[in-house]
């Protein structure tokens, strides 16, 4: 049974509560995860807040070169680690193998840290008076992450928060919770000193604890919208700064003017891409005009008649498209087809008619048209591999049905037009927007993030945010006798 990392260190968990973990592929369970108790969880919390002050003191130097040695183990194991990610997500080689990559760009930007932590400095900002920034580490940081990158989001997360001279615990999803703890290995192995990075694994009762423990400051989590939401009351309530990540339902508007081929090539691949798991998934394509929508729809199906569908690991090249995470996951996804036809909508593909031999939880691409904004396939977030068009009259529509929407994480805009593109980027209601892009997620030197209900919380993840979020900022206003030229009291407001 998959325990806790905690002190450096593997340890098994006394909980009587467990979950199982599957390979999606087979469908048969490959392994029990601890569901700790809150009092295992205190201990992580207690093991990371005593190591914090001697990690504080670390220089931002020392603490880079052993992020530096993390990376160059990270991309020896990447093969592993994706091996690992697709055994317990489901998800091709390929694509977890490119979700290390996108992570381990954040332990690279959180590589400049003796820069990015330096601070501000001002000379005579009055007569002989100088003023300085510096950012301190906050103490125990605590990370929470979702099923559907169970390397990059916590690679997300963990990198930037140990490089500012935090200590860490972070609790992975149950679904696939191998992945960090054999990051936690690899943390070792560069030298991170034990204590510094711990994984308790568990659910909400681990959760409320890293919410409520005085010794927690602060909370960084990605998931659905009703947790993060939940996340962010409790974890405000007790005092901590978070940022909490939620759930999204993401747009691409197909102007009349675009380049047919290449809008649908992106949104194939960014619809039906890690069978739709993904928060910047594209779910909704908006073409302009009926024409646009026509020649649109039917190049789609065109593409889904040759999506390959099957285990994501395989001899050879790999499949487009892997299963679903869990058999829940997949009965839910199916539930939505359901309801789509039920609420009217034509359905064009029917995934549900593809069978892969064996149990494992496979659905095939699905294709809705004629979709309306009050649909509950349009207004609530499936996630997985459906694709639902919602054709509108203009641009001017368009806008308005992404900017009605609960959610804001992502969307694109797929034009030849520079001044539609424009228009675009200023007047939606979206945290990250592509331009001919179908998945615009930052790079790690910027931040990610999502409006409305797609994020609870002022700062975005990584990013210059990051290490705003992973810092307090203490401002030291100082002069020297030479530099005092009054003699007398002042009781008045200083202005110079
Ligand atoms: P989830 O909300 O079910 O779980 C996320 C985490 O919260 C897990 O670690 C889980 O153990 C914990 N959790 C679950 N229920 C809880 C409860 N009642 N109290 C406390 N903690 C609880 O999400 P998921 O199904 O693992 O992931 C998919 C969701 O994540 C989707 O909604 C997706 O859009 C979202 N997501 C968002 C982003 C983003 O950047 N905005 C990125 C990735 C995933």
């Amino acid at each position: 049974m998959l325990g806790n990392y905690i002190n450096g260190q593997s340890v098994a968990s006394q909980s009587e509560r467990t979950a199982p973990v599957y390979n999606p592929a087979t469908g048969q369970q490959s392994l029990q995860v601890a569901l700790s108790t809150a009092d295992e969880t205190r201990e992580a919390v207690r093991v990371a807040h005593d190591a914090f002050p001697a990690w504080a003191k670390v220089t931002p130097l020392r603490r880079a070169r052993i992020l530096f040695k993390f990376k160059a183990l990270v991309e020896e194991h990447a093969d592993e680690l994706a091996r690992l990610i697709s055994r317990e997500h489901g998800k091709v080689f390929s694509d977890a193998k490119g979700e290390v990559t996108r992570g381990l760009e954040v332990v690279e930007f959180a590589c400049g840290i003796p820069h990015l932590q330096k601070g501000e400095h001002s000379m005579n900002v009055g007569t002989g008076v100088d003023s300085y920034s510096m950012m301190q580490p906050l103490g125990v940081c605590a990370g929470i992450s979702p099923f559907n990158f169970p390397a990059m989001v916590p690679m997300w997360m963990f990198p930037i928060a140990l490089a500012c001279g935090n200590t860490f615990v972070m609790k992975p999803s149950e679904k696939d919770p191998s992945t960090s703890m054999r990051l936690a290995e690899l943390l070792k192995e560069a030298g991170l000193p034990d204590g510094v990075f711990n994984v308790v694994n568990g659910d909400k009762e681990s959760v409320d604890v890293l919410l409520t423990d005085e010794r927690v400051e602060a909370v960084s989590f990605v998931g659905s919208t009703p947790i993060a939401e939940y996340i962010y009351a409790t974890g405000s309530a007790h005092g901590k700064r978070v940022q909490a990540l939620g759930g999204a339902k993401n747009h691409m508007v197909i102007m009349p003017d675009a380049d047919l081929d290449q809008a649908v090539g992106a949104l194939m691949g960014a619809a039906y891409g890690s069978a739709g798991e993904r928060c910047m998934a594209i779910s909704v394509a908006v073409p302009v005009g009926e024409e646009t929508a026509n020649r649109l729809r039917d190049k789609l199906v065109a593409e889904l008649d040759k999506l390959s569908i099957g285990p994501g690991l395989v001899e050879g090249p790999d499949n487009d498209m892997g299963p679903l995470v869990t058999r829940e996951h997949l009965e839910k996804v199916k539930g939505y087809i359901q309801t789509g036809v039920d609420e009217g909508a034509e359905l064009v593909v029917d995934g549900r008619e593809v069978t892969i031999k064996g149990d494992g939880f496979f659905l095939g691409g699905s294709l809705f048209d004629h979709v309306t904004p009050e649909m509950r396939i349009h207004s609530e977030e499936i996630f997985g591999p459906v694709l639902v068009i919602a054709r509108a009259a203009s641009f001017d529509d368009a806008v308005a049905m992404i900017n009605d929407h609960e959610f804001g994480n992502g969307t694109a805009i797929f034009t030849r037009d520079g001044d539609a593109a424009r228009q675009y980027c200023e007047q939606i209601q979206v945290g990250m927007v592509g331009v001919n892009v179908p998945i615009p997620v930052p790079m790690a030197f910027h931040s990610f993030g999502g409006w409305k209900r797609s994020l609870f919380g002022p700062l975005h993840m990584h990013g210059p945010d990051g290490v705003r979020f992973n810092t307090r900022m203490k401002t030291i206003t100082q002069r020297w006798p030479s530099g005092i030229r009054e003699e007398s009291n002042h009781f008045t407001m200083p202005t110079h």
